[in-house]
């Protein structure tokens, strides 16, 4: 089926997230969406699942109009979608989640039964092979099998338009790679697929076309043999280096040791944390790769003293850090970004300025004698804002107001702007644009070489590739194996799904 958008248009507000958006898929091709975060790309393709109404624009399906007033009216008509966060029931098995679906559309009148929701889940999976049971419970599954399910799901009503909106975004690189052997067969068979993601090396891989929109309206469109620096620079609307330039690494002291580090969560006595054991020297970059959830979030945690510790040992710069508070550690030194930063982060409801001084508002230049200095606090505001690139209108309005990107550049501009003994930054570019990165990369780069200790923890190789001087990778709470940057990606695939790399620790 050919899939048709003219002049879609849609406003949140006076926001206008989608401008006169025009696309084309054909059916039995790969269509790659492709934009920085925040383009408008999700709300596109709501608009198209009937999740919104558009202001503007109409849907042709082979060149018939069609209007959705719902994702049922979507699914009827042959369009089928996986969200960027996956909508099973984990309590549920697979063949009842695909039968959930139906019922929704169909009314309760005409359920599916059971065993025909199970005989269609065991025919999608052999014909793609899948590999996934039909009874098995959502819960039990990987990552990458349950979205296998949500394929399954959009499948079983046959979709012919299968949009895929970020689908990577939790994959090991294996799983990615079978993943876009799926899209590939999925294409062969004729469905005509839109996949949504700013992962350059993707679109690269397995698209057919290229759109690629920025701040809700299409800057153009690119063929596959497109390099990764010709589509990041329509990403961002300029040119942009993909590579970091970064000397090699010229360790001094330790700086962090960690030594039979565990936790055991409290709620639920898991242990998060199983004896993990690592240091981290001055002037080198540490990365701790892995699938998110298998530890690096407690990791991180536990040094600053956020998350409890069980048994072991910590210490910084041969001090231990056993019994402090997180303020002293991070008066000690430690700088601290958070993965999730409207929680931990920011304070929505402080202005810009106010963020940037969070810890230290009581000290020179912001307060003298006990009393804030605003024209002081207003100017290092001012200069971080210009500094770091924050989107907005000024330097006092409300942190809650910017996008995910701009406040994390807001942590970001905070935490590099005090004297650091130990940088910990967990998923330091997420939500950030390519321009973005390449900027956030630089300045960590240059705390490294300024001599401090840094450990980056993330779920995105090409980032952990981009900055480690050596790589931690865990699983399942321990560490598989530190590895040098030189480890190619496949092998650092089967380490993050817990196989065992070399054993030699890297120099
Ligand atoms: P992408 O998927 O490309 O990352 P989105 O389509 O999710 O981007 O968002 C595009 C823009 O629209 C963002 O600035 C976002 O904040 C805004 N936006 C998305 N959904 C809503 C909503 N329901 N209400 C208000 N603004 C929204
Ligand atoms: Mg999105």
């Amino acid at each position: 089926m050919r899939l048709e958008l003219r002049e879609i248009t849609k406003r949140f507000g006076d926001f206008t997230a989608n401008d006169a958006i025009d696309l084309v898929v054909e059916p039995g091709t790969v269509h790659a969406l492709l934009g920085e975060n925040g383009a408008g790309k999700s709300t596109l393709m709501n608009v198209l699942f009937g999740l919104y109404d558009a202001d503007g624009g109409e849907i042709l399906l082979d060149g018939e109009r069609r209007v959705f007033t719902g994702p049922g009216d979507a699914m009827a008509a042959g369009i089928g979608m996986v969200h960027q966060h996956f909508m099973l029931v984990p309590v549920f098995t697979v063949a009842e989640n695909v039968m959930l679906g139906h019922e929704q559309v169909r009314g309760p009148a005409k359920l599916l039964d059971l065993d025909a929701a199970r005989a269609k889940v065991t025919e999608i999976s052999d014909r793609f092979g899948f590999h996934v049971d039909p009874d098995a419970l959502v819960e039990d599954l990987s990552v990458g099998a349950q979205q296998r399910v949500e394929i399954i799901k959009a499948l079983s009503r046959d979709a012919k338009v299968l949009i895929l909106d970020e689908p990577t975004a939790v994959l090991t690189p294996q799983e990615t790679d079978e993943l876009l052997e799926i899209v590939g067969q999925l294409r062969d068979s004729g469905t005509a697929v839109v996949l949504i993601t700013h992962k350059l090396r993707e679109v690269q891989a397995i698209a057919d076309t290229i759109t690629v929109i920025r701040r809700g309206t299409v800057v153009g469109t690119a063929e596959p043999t497109a390099t990764q620096e010709e589509l990041a620079s329509m990403m961002v609307g300029r040119d942009v280096s993909m590579t970091v330039d970064k000397d090699p690494a010229d360790p001094g002291e330790p700086m962090l040791e960690i030594s039979n580090l565990t936790v055991i969560d409290p709620a639920t006595q898991l242990t998060v944390l199983d004896s993990v054991s690592l240091e981290v020297r001055r002037g080198e970059i540490l990365a701790v790769a892995g699938v998110q959830g298998n530890g690096q979030t407690e990791l991180a945690e536990a040094i600053l003293g956020l998350a409890e510790i069980t048994s072991g040992d910590v210490s910084l710069d041969g001090e231990p850090l056993a019994g402090r508070s997180i303020r002293e550690n991070l008066d000690a030194g430690i700088g601290f970004v958070p993965e999730d930063r409207t929680e931990d982060g920011v304070v929505a409801a402080f202005t810009i300025a106010n963020n940037l001084i969070l810890d230290l508002y009581d000290r020179e230049p912001y307060s003298k004698r006990g009393a804030i200095d605003p024209s002081a606090v207003a100017d290092h505001a001012d200069e971080q804002v210009e500094r770091f690139d924050v989107r907005t209108t000024s330097s006092q309005a409300l942190t809650g107001s910017l996008s995910g990107g701009n406040q994390q550049k807001v942590v970001l501009a905070r935490e590099l702007a005090r004297d650091l003994k130990l940088l910990i930054a967990s998923q330091p570019t997420r939500g950030l644009d390519v321009g973005s990165i390449e900027f956030v990369h630089k300045r960590i780069i240059e705390e490294r070489d300024k001599g401090v200790a840094v450990i980056i923890v993330s779920s995105e190789l090409d980032e952990v590739y981009a900055l480690a001087d050596r790589i931690a990778v865990m699983y399942h709470g321990r560490i598989v194996d530190i590895v040098s940057p030189d480890t190619d990606r496949d092998t650092m695939g089967l380490m993050m799904a817990g196989a065992h790399g070399d054993q030699e620790e890297a120099a």
